[in-house]
């Protein structure tokens, strides 16, 4: 089926028709933009909902931020964006982050004086979520790029190919530009393989992101009336043990339900060695590694792996975007910059300002 848009009114006016593919933070960012300059954009997401690598999952037991833990601001234009969503984000007391050796003893305590931590709440997963409600019916959700290719009917537009999560096929035709928001490896797939921009093809090339297991577990006999939590006093440590990188108690972050729940993150090296192991094994070593360091060796009542197989950038591409103006076609991401939330957003929303 092609789907086409109503109207090719906007052709004769400075207002042009953007795809924005992935609505993580860079995507949302990017496409709100767009949109408050006055012009027309269709997001495309892979998943049922907006947020991305900004992700919370909901359980019995409460909810855990199965991606980012938290955020932090840096540049004043972050803050301003901050500043629409009151009421979502909060600080949290994460700078009194531990770093611990390899035997779960507290290494080096937290510094006073560390930059601040925030939180969305009740999940990482509402601050795009608030900032993607406004988008309605130009946020296509399940909904999965597969070829970006010239339109059928105009030349100098492209159209998408995608497939829904229940396998049906589309043709999404007459944009202007596509720009992608979606991580390294996808948007090499998507750029095919340099055929649509050789120039931002070769600066994705010498690009690297980690993957990253994160085990999500909960221990509500924790919560009885003689006990308030179980194992360290810290609720936040940094790792040296070489299966586990971060160690994060979620119902000590604001908005939260109080079951005892940690979220577990394996360094970048154990989860590449790791990739391609099954949840259940990888489940049961970062088990064992999280009792080893915390002294917890009760049986969690809720336990849970996901794996991130693009989580945290090694090499950025050093830009804030990329943008090339003959082919129409754009790129942004926290991986253009760094590894962070704040990175993304600043990503996204600078190649919306670029292309406007
Ligand atoms: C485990 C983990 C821990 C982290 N911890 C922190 C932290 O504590 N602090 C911090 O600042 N940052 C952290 N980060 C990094 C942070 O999450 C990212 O920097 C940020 O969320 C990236 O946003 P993005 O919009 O660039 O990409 P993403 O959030 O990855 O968004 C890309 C979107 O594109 C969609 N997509 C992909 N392919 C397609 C396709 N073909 N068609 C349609 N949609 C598609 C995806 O579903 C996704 O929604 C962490 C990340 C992970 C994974």
């Amino acid at each position: 089926m092609i789907l086409r848009p109503p109207a090719d009114r906007h052709r004769s006016t400075p207002s042009r028709h953007f795809a924005v593919v992935g609505a993580g933070i860079a995507g949302v960012a990017c496409a709100r933009t767009l949109i408050q300059a006055g012009h027309r954009v269709t997001v495309f997401e892979r998943e049922a909902t907006a947020g991305g690598r900004m992700a919370s999952v909901s359980t019995p037991f409460g909810r855990f931020d199965s991606g980012a833990q938290y955020f932090t601001v840096r540049d004043p234009r972050f803050t301003q964006a901050i500043e629409t969503a009151p009421g979502v984000c909060k600080p949290w007391s994460a700078n009194l982050v531990r770093v611990l050796d390899a035997h779960g003893r507290v290494a080096e305590a937290a510094l006073p004086g560390l930059e601040q931590h925030w939180v969305a709440q009740p999940g990482m997963d509402a601050l795009v979520a608030q900032w993607a409600a406004p988008l309605g019916d130009s946020l296509v959700t399940r909904t999965n790029v597969t070829r970006i290719e010239p339109d059928a009917l105009d030349a100098t537009r492209w159209q998408l190919r995608t497939t829904g999560d229940d396998d049906s096929q589309h043709v999404y035709s007459g944009f202007d530009a596509v720009l992608l928001a979606v991580p390294p490896a996808r948007t090499r797939e998507l750029l095919d393989g340099g055929r649509l921009s050789r120039t931002i093809s070769k600066k994705v090339e010498p690009v690297r992101i980690a993957p990253c297991w994160t085990l999500m577990i909960a221990f509500p006999q924790a919560n009885q009336p003689t006990m308030s939590h179980l194992g360290p006093q810290w609720n936040v440590a940094r790792s040296t043990h070489h299966r586990i990188a971060w160690l994060a108690r979620e119902s000590s972050k604001p908005g939260r339900d109080r079951i005892e729940r940690w979220t577990v993150q394996a360094s970048p090296t154990w989860s590449q060695e790791h990739l391609r192991d099954d949840r259940p094994r990888v489940e049961a070593k970062l088990l064992r590694a999280f009792a080893e360091i915390t002294g917890i060796r009760a049986e969690p009542s809720h336990s849970q792996a996901r794996c991130w197989p693009e989580a945290q950038t090694q090499v950025p591409v050093g830009e804030e975007h990329l943008w090339d103006a003959k082919a129409r076609i754009g790129v942004a991401g926290d991986w253009c910059l760094g590894h962070r939330v704040e990175d993304a957003f600043l990503s996204g929303l600078t190649l919306a300002l670029k292309v406007i």
